[in-house]
């Protein structure tokens, strides 16, 4: 049922999807798949992906020479080839721009806190490549330290990307992405997030094998010291999930800093990092705090 034909359809079919859920504007995103073992079907350069045809797209080599089209290919082209390269069990490549989640790429904060069990089983979690000129060599560059450990990452300023086995699983995760950053949003607003503890994100991840998950990296044991091997500029191995340790519970409250809180809300250090409390910790301090009152 893969026949070229068929992936033109589908390529036409998501990005109608991605254009309907506003996850692209005007020309943005692109998408592409593999056409056999030496080819790849991608979008081409400055169109809607809400209005294609299945006789627009590209057929290029792996490394990136246009074979077929009457377009060139997507101007992102060298970000979909690096993809290939780097994971030879992905088969298709989503790039688009969903507002919220773009919004968390745009603040910096990756979407890596233990929160909902279905992702944690499925992306993991999803962290942000480092910030670099779209369409251009640097973008390839950034991808390549997080890809080879997730499905589904942000771009610093700039977007998010998914890959899959085929061009729908690899559109699903886009849908996962934007719906998980919705709902932290959402929690983060509200004022409080929850945290599934440390022990219940092991179990969930031991379901993987049993939902049939292939995840191509597992959770870090050690979230802190996966980040020191990417501060020191090598590739991620492993996904770095933040979950508290539970002693018995299995949901951690965590209380967050209420927008506009005022004097309420805590103050930056003296390093200028904000300081973040599970709930537990800051009783603890209260209660320290009025002990040494009385
Ligand atoms: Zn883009």
């Amino acid at each position: 049922m893969n026949s070229e034909s068929s992936l033109r359809a589908d390529i036409v079919e998501i990005g109608r999807r991605l254009y309907a859920r506003v996850y692209t504007a005007s020309n943005d995103g692109n998408i592409s798949v593999r056409l056999g073992s030496d080819r790849l079907l991608m979008t081409p350069k400055s169109v809607c992906k809400g209005f294609m045809t299945p006789d627009m797209m590209c057929v290029t080599d792996l490394d990136g020479r246009k074979l077929q089209g009457d377009r060139d290919p997507s101007s992102e082209m060298l970000m979909h080839l690096e993809v290939y390269r780097q994971r030879p069990d992905v088969q298709a490549v989503v790039h688009a721009h969903p507002p919220i989640a773009t919004g968390f790429a745009v603040a910096g904060i990756p979407l890596d806190r233990a929160v909902l069990a279905e992702v944690l089983t499925t992306l993991g979690s999803i962290p942000i490549a480092e910030y670099a000129t779209p369409s251009t060599k640097e973008l390839p560059d950034a991808v390549r330290k997080y890809i080879k450990a997730h499905d589904g990452m942000l771009l610093a300023n700039h977007g998010a990307l998914t890959v899959g086995g085929d061009l729908y699983a690899a559109y699903y995760k886009m849908e996962t992405i934007e719906h998980f950053a919705k709902i932290s949003l959402v929690a983060r607003l509200l004022g409080r997030e929850n945290l599934i503890a440390r022990e219940e994100v092991d179990r969930l991840q031991g379901l993987r094998g049993t939902y049939g998950i292939k995840a191509p990296a597992p959770i870090c044991a050690d979230p802190s010291e996966a980040l020191a091997v990417l501060d020191a500029g090598d590739p991620a191995m492993c996904q770095v999930v933040q979950a508290p340790a539970g002693g018995g519970q299995r949901l951690v409250p965590a209380v967050l800093r209420q927008p506009g809180a005022g004097d309420a809300a805590p103050k930056p250090s003296a390093e200028g990092e904000e300081i973040r409390l599970t709930y537990r910790e800051l009783s603890a301090l209260i209660e320290d705090a009025i002990r040494n009152l009385r």
